[in-house]
């Protein structure tokens, strides 16, 4: 019997480039694949096996029979960690939560939009208990193979809770700002590198906020720069849609 901890993947609604990128870092990490056995993953393997202690979750929860899944993989999984925005925040697909359920699924599919299921997307950690985050569209490379390091070093994975611009500010980037861009630098969770800002963007916030941030002030500063109210509320639903509610919700 195989020593090696037993690792699957798994997707729900996403696009995939979670997955894609765990493919690309395991290129670059060979090694990784001598110290565990991965028994599923699709995007990788034709092979299925059902006996896993770590859990890798891709993609959010959109409909209601994909609650039973992350139910069964929950009780299966000794640890579950949510790969990337869709699972972490509900992702891009979150944006439809703010219009009225019905009206995005006729928008959608039309007459026939009674042919297919889907309700709210939702993080992961709304339906299960998620022991671990990696963040962010798609996922960072490094993060991803620091995490396994850390796994199969009996630790969690741990992301630190500070903001975007700190990151930015390390790498002596010139702000965006001055060059009449906007950016969620100061709400965002730092991780990637500052990688959008290093390259002449701002951040679309795909890394989720940080605890406390502020987004009255965000929204000021938004609006100092030019954007009106709506394209603020469209800058903060392309991630954070969810996040935003809950916030909204909590008061
Ligand atoms: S987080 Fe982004 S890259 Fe990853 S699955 Fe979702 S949409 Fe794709
Ligand atoms: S570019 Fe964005 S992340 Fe960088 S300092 Fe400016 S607001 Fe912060
Ligand atoms: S800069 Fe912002 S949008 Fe770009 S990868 Fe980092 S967190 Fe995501």
């Amino acid at each position: 019997m195989s020593a090696k901890p037993k690792v699957a993947f798994f997707e729900f609604t996403s696009c995939e480039g979670c997955q894609l990128t765990v493919v690309d870092s395991l290129q670059d990490h060979p090694e990784l694949l001598d110290t565990v056995e991965i028994v599923q993953f699709r995007e990788a393997m034709s092979e299925k096996g059902e006996d896993y202690a770590i859990a890798f979750i891709e993609g959010s929860c959109s409909r209601p029979s994909d609650e039973p899944k992350l139910q069964a993989i929950r009780q299966q999984a000794a640890i579950v960690v949510a790969l990337g925005a869709c699972a972490h925040l509900g992702g891009v697909n979150a944006i439809r939560n703010r219009m009225p359920l019905q009206e995005v699924r006729e928008y959608v599919y039309g007459d026939r939009a009674e042919w297919f299921e889907t309700y709210e997307p939702r993080p992961i950690k709304d339906v299960i208990k998620v022991d671990a985050v990696i963040p962010g569209c798609p996922i960072d490379r490094r993060e991803f193979i620091k995490a396994v390091t850390h796994l199969l070093q009996g630790r969690m994975p741990f992301i630190p809770d500070q903001p975007l611009c700190m990151e930015c500010k390390l790498k002596e980037n010139i702000c965006v700002y001055t060059r009449g861009k906007v950016c969620l630098g100061p709400i965002t969770l730092a991780g990637c590198d500052a990688i959008c800002p290093t390259y002449g963007d701002g951040c679309e916030g795909c890394r989720g906020l940080i605890a406390n941030p502020n987004i009255e002030a965000m929204r000021q500063v938004m609006h100092e720069h030019g954007l009106t109210d709506e394209a603020i509320d469209a800058k903060l639903s392309m991630f954070l849609t969810n996040q935003i509610m809950a916030l909204e919700e909590a008061g």
